[in-house]
C-alpha cells in the first residue's frame, strides 16, 4: 500500500492530509508533528487567545478524533531528524525509521530570536509562534506590567494591542523608519500608529533595541537613541525564517524557502512542500507567503498533484490582522506599487488604501471596510484595474466597478 508521509502537523500539513483523503487517496497517511498539540490555527495566538477570549480547544483545526476517523496516523511530539531521499525514508528523533513513497514538507517557520549576546536568552523574553510561547507569556499580561515589544510588524502590533487592552504599559520599538514598513504603505502605517497612540501605546519608530539586561530575568532595555527602560518582560516580533534545515541537509534545493516548481514539487520528484516553508516562482519573482490562506490553498493543490492532477498552484493572496476593534483585511500583493489612493468607506471609521503600479491595481488594505476589501479582492482576482480616479472619487459606488 502506498504511503505518504507529511512532516509538520500545522495548518498546511493538516490541510494536505485531509485533502488527500477527500480526494479518495486510499493508501497510508502519516502526519508527523513536533508539537504536543493536534494541528491548530496560529492567528488567534496573538489575538483572542492571548487576550483570554478563546479556549485552547477552539484553536484546534479539527477534533483529534477526525484524524483517526479519516485513517490519518497523527503522531504528536514526533520530530523528524533527517530525510534520506535515496532510500526514501525519514528518521525520527528517537531513531525510528519510516519509509515513504511520497513525502510532503509542511514544516512552517521559526521566529527569529534575539541573540544571547544582547540578552535574547534572558527569562521573560518571548517570541510568538506556538502555543507554548503564548501559554508561557500569558501570565505576564496583567494590568500595570511594563512590556517592551520589539518589532512593529503585524505580530508585534497585535501583541501590543492585547497588552494595551489588558492595561499594561506598552513601549514598541521599530528599527525601521516606520511600523509595517516591510509590508504596507505609509498611509496604513499612519493609521495604525494613530490607533495605538489612542490606546496609550508608546511607539518609537527609527529606534532599535541595543540590548536587554537583567540578572537571569529581563528587567531593562537600552535603545539605540540612548534611552533606557525598566521593563517586566519583552515580546519579540522581528520576523520568521522558513524551516528548511531538514530539506537542506537532504540536498533539496533552497531559495528563500524550500524551492518548488509550479506543482509544489521540490527538485526530488517524490518530495513536495507547501505553506510557510515553500518558495515558488510567481510573476517573475520568487515568492514565499506567510499566511493561512496560502498554507491551505497550496497544501490542497499539492495534495491534488501528489495524486497526479498536474495542476499549477496560482496564489490568491489575502491576509488579515485584528487590533482593538479594527479588522484589517488585505487583498493582493503590493510589491512594486508607486501610488496609493486612500478612500473613506460608508461606515464610520471605514478606510481603505488602494495600491497601484501605473494603472494596475495590485492590492487593497481595508480597515473596518469589508465592502472595499470584497470589491478589491474580486477585482484583483479577476485581473481588473479600475481607473484610479474612480477609486479616488467619493461618490463612486464600489460595487459598480465589478460589472
Ligand atoms: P505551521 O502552522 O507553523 O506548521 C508547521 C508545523 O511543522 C509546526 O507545528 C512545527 O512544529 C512542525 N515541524 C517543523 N519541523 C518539524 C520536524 N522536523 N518534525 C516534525 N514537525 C515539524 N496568517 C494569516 O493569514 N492571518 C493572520 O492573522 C495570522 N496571524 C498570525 C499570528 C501568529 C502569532 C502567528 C505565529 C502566525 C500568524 N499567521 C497569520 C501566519 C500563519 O499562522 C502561518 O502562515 C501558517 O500557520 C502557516 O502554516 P504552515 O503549516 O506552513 O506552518
Amino acid at each position: 500500500m502506498s504511503h505518504i508521509v507529511v512532516i509538520g502537523a500545522g495548518q498546511a500539513g493538516a490541510s494536505l492530509s485531509a485533502k488527500l483523503r477527500g480526494l479518495g487517496f486510499d493508501g497510508r497517511i502519516t502526519l508527523l508533528g513536533a508539537e504536543d498539540a493536534p494541528p491548530y490555527q496560529r492567528p488567534p495566538l496573538s489575538k483572542k487567545y492571548l487576550l483570554g477570549e478563546m479556549d485552547k480547544e477552539r484553536l484546534f483545526l479539527r477534533p483529534e478524533s477526525f484524524y483517526a476517523d479519516q485513517d490519518i496516523t497523527l503522531r504528536k511530539g514526533c520530530a523528524v531528524a533527517a530525510i534520506h531521499p535515496q532510500d526514501k525514508y525519514v528518521s525520527l528523533a528517537d531513531g525510528e525509521r519510516l519509509d515513504y513513497d511520497q513525502l510532503a514538507l509542511t514544516t512552517g517557520s521559526d521566529p527569529i530570536r534575539l541573540p544571547a549576546s544582547i540578552g535574547g536568552d534572558l527569562a521573560g523574553v518571548f517570541t510568538v509562534r506556538d502555543l507554548r510561547d503564548v501559554d508561557a507569556m500569558a501570565p505576564y499580561f496583567t494590568a500595570g506590567k511594563r512590556v517592551l515589544i520589539v518589532g512593529g510588524g503585524y505580530i508585534g502590533l497585535e501583541a501590543a494591542a492585547v497588552a494595551a487592552q489588558r492595561g499594561l504599559k506598552v513601549v514598541l520599538v521599530e528599527m525601521a523608519e516606520r511600523i509595517l514598513q516591510r509590508v504596507a504603505c505609509a498611509e496604513t502605517s499612519a493609521y495604525f500608529r494613530a490607533l495605538h497612540g489612542a490606546h496609550g501605546v508608546d511607539i518609537r519608530e527609527g529606534t532599535g533595541l541595543t540590548r536587554l539586561s537583567g540578572a537571569g530575568h529581563v528587567s531593562g532595555a537600552e535603545l539605540s537613541d540612548g534611552s533606557a527602560l525598566e521593563i517586566d518582560f519583552a515580546v519579540v516580533g522581528v520576523g520568521i525564517r522558513p524551516c528548511t534545515d531538514l530539506a537542506e541537509a537532504a540536498g533539496i534545493e533552497i531559495e528563500n524557502g524550500i524551492k518548488v516548481n509550479s506543482l509544489g514539487q521540490t527538485c526530488d520528484p517524490s518530495i513536495w512542500a507547501a505553506g510557510d516553508c515553500a518558495s515558488f516562482a510567481h510573476e517573475g519573482a520568487v515568492l514565499r507567503l506567510e499566511s493561512v490562506p496560502n498554507a491551505i490553498d497550496m497544501a490542497e493543490c499539492v495534495a491534488q498533484n501528489m495524486m497526479g492532477a498536474d495542476q499549477p498552484y496560482v496564489p490568491v493572496p489575502w491576509f488579515w490582522s485584528d487590533q482593538y476593534d479594527v479588522k484589517l483585511q488585505i487583498a493582493g500583493l503590493n510589491s512594486g506599487y508607486d501610488r496609493v489612493i486612500t478612500r473613506r468607506g460608508d461606515k464610520e471609521g471605514a478606510l481603505s488604501f488602494w495600491y497601484y503600479r501605473a494603472d494596475r491595481l495590485l492590492a487593497v488594505d481595508a480597515a473596518n471596510d469589508p465592502r472595499a476589501y470584497m470589491v478589491g479582492k474580486r477585482l484583483i482576482d479577476a485581473g481588473k484595474s479600475p481607473d484610479p480616479a474612480l477609486i479616488d472619487a467619493p461618490d463612486t459606488d464600489l460595487k459598480s466597478l465589478l460589472k
